[in-house]
Formats: structure tokens, sequence, C-alpha cells
């Protein structure tokens, strides 16, 4: 492993990235294009993500938002992977708003290959992918599959075939700069639907080549319509385009409710000890302090008894 340091002078741009949902081919297939430069170096801001590291999430990320422009209102989905590799647990949450957030166990990693960066070493390749679907219903949709590669584009095709049965092509691009932040970053995801024909599959097979190199197409073409052009000339139809973002919707109120769980006793003993709380949020890294005054507010919502109550 190489270690990597970084120099934090970047410009940020305006933190916002681009979804594009297209239909294609007389509308017989449908196209997500996703530019996730801003939201991943968002993430490697907040995470201080090594590079294999921030290309791993910055990908499951990515299709993330993709898989959330196929939800609708409120709905979400959280994808979990563990490949049993030296970055741990990938964990992402996406919306149907486009707001996406995600962590991984150990951010300082970084593996390349003869100057490629190493998705496979750093993920892993022996373990699962879950996909959990909040769609406002009863119960959640929850879906596992084995990890088969630990090429994120390569498991979610898989994936897509079958826990969704929707025959897909993913192509997932990045290049980073030698700070270590991502100068390009993105996805595509085609999906055939149910009146695709033959020739359809025969017309993205031809282009399988193309997007072989996602990278190089992000670098070379920075408005990702131009994509859509090269692969369809004008054989589409742009749905939908929408800006999306690294969000994370946590707040001091939300985690004063996660303490208030602990419960009266551990609360009273924190008081005692400490005089103060600390909580730093998983997804996004930000820093919540609680003073004693806020602690013993939360005391009075937590259930149990307090310690001295017991004896
Ligand atoms: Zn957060």
């Amino acid at each position: 492993m190489a270690f990597y340091t970084r120099i934090y002078v970047v410009k940020w741009r305006k933190n916002m990235g681009i979804l594009i949902k297209a239909l294609a081919l007389n509308k017989r297939i449908r196209v997500f294009l996703a530019d996730t430069v801003d939201i991943t170096n968002e993430a490697i801001k907040r995470h201080d993500l090594w590079p294999s590291a921030a290309s791993v999430l910055g990908k499951t990320m990515t299709i993330g938002t993709m898989m959330g422009a196929m939800l609708k209102g409120e709905e979400s989905l959280t994808i979990k992977i563990d490949g049993n590799g030296p970055i741990g647990n990938v964990v992402v949450e996406a919306d149907a708003k486009g707001n996406v957030r995600g962590y991984v166990s150990r951010e300082h990693v970084h593996f390349d290959n003869k100057q490629t960066i190493d998705d496979v070493t750093t993920l892993g390749y022996n373990g699962y992918i879950e996909v959990i679907k909040d769609l406002k219903l009863k119960d959640f949709f929850i879906s596992t599959i084995p990890i088969q590669t630990g090429d994120l584009a390569k498991d979610f095709t898989y994936y897509f075939a079958t826990s969704e049965q929707t025959p897909s092509l993913i192509s997932l691009g990045s290049y980073f700069t030698t700070d270590g932040f991502a100068q390009v970053f993105g996805g595509i995801l085609i999906q055939l639907l149910p009146d695709a024909l033959e020739e359809d599959i025969t017309y993205l097979e031809n282009k399988v080549e193309l997007l072989r190199s996602y990278s190089k197409l992000l670098k070379e073409y920075p408005h990702q319509e131009e994509i859509l052009k090269l692969l369809f000339n004008d054989d589409y139809h742009i749905i939908e385009t929408k800006e999306i973002q690294f969000k994370c919707p946590c707040s001091k109120e939300k985690f004063a409710g996660g303490i208030a769980s602990l419960g009266k006793e551990e609360i009273s003993e924190m008081i005692a000890k400490d005089h103060k709380a600390e909580v730093i949020c998983h997804y996004c890294k930000e820093v919540y302090h609680y003073n004693e005054e806020e602690l013993n507010k939360i005391l009075i919502y937590a259930k149990g008894k307090k310690k001295d109550e017991i004896n």
C-alpha cells in the first residue's frame, strides 16, 4: 500500500452533480448518466479518502444516484458492500431527490496497478452486495448477491440481471489528479426495456468497446449529453436532467435522540465522568458537541433509571 498525503489546495465548484435520464433507440432502452465529480470530491474532503478508497466509494455513490433516479417521492435506498478487502464495508444511501451520502470502514487505503487505480484489490471480491430499498411500504425490499469480480460495474450488471431481471450495461469512470481529488467522475447505466429488440442488443454490443474506457469519454466530453449523442446519434430523448449532491440529513437534534436511546444509566455516567459528549456522523463526518447542560436535558427524555437510582 502506498502512503498518500494530500495538500488541501482545491477550488470548489458548485458542489452539485448532474443526472440525466433518457430514452433511446426508439424508446426501447433507458439510459441514466451521472456526473459525480463534485459528489466524490465532497466525500474525499469529508472522509479524507485516499484515491482508491475514493474510487470505490465514488463509484458506489454514482450507482446509488442512478438507482435513486429510478425511485419516486420519499423513497430511498441503501447499498452495503463487503468484499472482504482492505477498505472494509462500503455504505451508500441515495434517494429519489438526488441526495446521496456514503462512507467506508477504512478511508486510508490506496492500491494501484500499473498506475491505474486498483478498485478490485481495494474492495475485495469475496463477499456480498446488499441493496435495501425503502419504498415506503410495510417492509423493506432487500436483495443480496455474492460479489462476482470486485469490479463494481460488472457486479452491478449482475445485480440488475439477477435481482431486478433487467439486462443492463454499466460503465464507470474516474480520473484523479496528483492532489488526490477527482478531475472527472461518473457513470452510465443502460437498461433494456421489455419491448427491446434483438437488434438493440446488437447495437449496444457494438458500443461496449467505446464504453469500456468511460474515464476517457468523461475527459473528452465534459457535457454528458455529448456522450448520449456519441452513443445514439439523434435517436435519444432526454426525459429529465436534475442536480444531484452529497447531502447528509444528520443534525444535532437527531443525534440527541440517539444519545437518549442509550438510556439514563449510561448518560448519567457520561455526565459524571466527562461532563460532555461528542458524536461524529459516520456518513458525513460532521462533529456534534453536547455540553453538560444539553446532556442533562437529554437525560430527561431518556428511558430507564440513573445509576444512583439502581443501587
Ligand atoms: Zn451526517
